[in-house]
């Protein structure tokens, strides 16, 4: 099967998920690079999270939450590991707490009545602390679902801090009670 790059690009484009509208041309791929970049905290880059503590909201051995702002969403957090690690440092325990406190942080962001579901990413690219984008989805909003929302959310006018905060401490309440953890 030949594979015809201008349907590729019409289907996403017009996909109710893509943020813009107008002709676009696929931009060409730089060479590959040497090696690759070096992430927050590794090597002589500083870690932005070891030498900044605020904004962190929640902790509880290992991990933490952060908010992410600006944001869209209605509720936005980072779990991070207090140490520089990633999932090749990981034993079986730290991959247990790492599902169990999955499970009540997105129940703990889906209960918000302005969320349609919460969206988990893990990149990995950008920082030496293991972390993982959750996501509140705004209910009912088609254009956010699925990769929509990572374009939208960063283009979008952000929602005020005060509604964001709220649903945070929304969230976080939550996650004490089913979870435990500390608010910071
Ligand atoms: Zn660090």
């Amino acid at each position: 099967m030949t594979f015809d790059q201008e349907r590729a690009i019409q289907r996403l484009t017009r996909m109710p998920l893509f943020p813009f509208e107008g002709e676009f041309r696929l931009k060409e791929l730089a060479p590959p690079m040497d090696e690759e970049l070096g992430r927050s905290g590794e090597g002589d880059k500083p870690c932005h999270r070891c030498t900044n503590a605020d904004g962190i909201l929640w902790r509880k051995g290992a991990w933490t939450l952060a908010p992410i702002f600006p944001s869209a969403n209605p509720a936005g957090l980072f779990l991070e590991t207090v140490e520089h690690m990633d999932f090749e440092n990981f034993d079986d325990e730290m991959a247990a707490e790492y599902g169990v406190i999955t499970r009540h942080l997105e129940a703990a962001i889906r209960g918000l009545p302005s969320v349609g579901r919460v969206h988990i990413h893990r990149f990995g690219d950008g920082a030496a602390h293991f972390h993982v984008w959750f996501q509140g989805r705004p209910a009912r909003q088609l254009e956010l679902y699925g990769w929509g929302n990572n374009i939208w959310a960063q283009v979008l006018p952000p929602l005020p801090d005060d509604v964001i905060e709220a649903n945070h401490d929304a969230v976080l309440d939550a996650l004490v009670a089913g979870y435990g953890g500390e608010r910071v």
